[in-house]
């Protein structure tokens, strides 16, 4: 589609002035849809899906599962706050919920809303493992990549975005569902670009280090769901986060570098 030259300069005004920067690698990111338009919309399609799905409560799988993103988050403000970002996570609603599902997946929506398949379990293994995961779901919330998959679909469609304010709820949601996949009743999020997911591999394996998880773990999981995609039931997860070698070695070599960082805040054992 051909943009007007009007409408091509307020879409790259908007983009000149709605960047976020991302808090762990200070880069610069595009994000036309701001957090208090996206977090409102994520919290009601949160609530939809876990109306609609089966929600397990009282099991010692399902408080497993509330303890990891309890320790998770905490890992994320504080390093949050270490490295200048105090604030970062105001607007945060974290909540964390198991649903009765055999799909390998578990996925965080922006603003800290992470839902964990039953499926995915038996593949994490340990609940070190499960702080891998839950690491590198909220490791997406945080970098904002749902906000710059969104952002960049609206320059696709040549929505004009003046400034921040243009964006109508309704265009708010109908992206939302398209460029976060979650309004489906299947729930399946869209691949991540392979930049995104390396560097949510790294932001996952230093928060769940911080809170106290063995990083070596990641690795490991790493490879069960390499295994575990041979199988007659391909997982969700593998196919929309490509594992491969080149991600179980940096893993492997960012897990002494993770316990390093732990060690900072004072955590120098690591349970598995
Ligand atoms: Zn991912």
């Amino acid at each position: 589609m051909k943009m007007k030259p009007t409408l091509y300069l307020i879409a790259l005004s908007a983009l000149v002035f709605s960047c976020a920067t991302n808090p762990f690698t200070g880069k610069k990111t595009m994000a036309l849809v701001p957090n208090s338009q996206l977090f409102p919309t994520a919290f009601s399609q949160y609530s939809q899906f876990l109306n609609e799905n089966k929600v397990i409560t009282g099991t010692q799988d399902a408080e497993m599962v509330t303890r990891v993103g309890q320790r998770i988050a905490v890992a994320a403000e504080r390093w949050l706050n270490a490295n200048g970002n105090e604030g970062y996570l105001n607007d945060y609603k974290w909540e964390y919920n198991l649903v009765d599902d055999a799909t390998v997946n578990a996925w965080c929506m922006p603003g800290g809303k992470i839902v964990f398949y039953t499926g995915i379990l038996p593949i994490a293994k340990n609940e070190a493992g499960v702080a891998a995961i839950m690491g590198h779901e909220v490791a997406h919330a945080l970098a904002n990549h749902g906000q710059q998959r969104m952002s960049a679909g609206y320059l696709q469609q040549g929505i004009a975005v003046a400034g921040n304010i243009a964006i109508k709820d309704e265009n708010s949601r109908n992206a939302f569902n398209q460029y976060y996949g979650i309004g489906s009743e299947l729930g399946v999020m869209l691949p991540f670009s392979r930049s995104h997911e390396t560097e949510s591999d790294q932001i996952g394996i230093y928060l769940m280090a911080i809170a106290g998880y063995n990083p070596d773990e990641a690795a490991e999981l790493w490879k069960r769901m390499k295994a575990n995609s041979g199988g007659d039931s391909p997982a969700e997860f593998m196919s929309t986060h490509p594992s491969n070698d080149t991600r179980i070695a940096n893993l492997t070599k960012w897990a002494p570098s993770a316990k390093a960082e732990a060690k900072k805040f004072g955590v120098t054992t690591f349970r598995n």
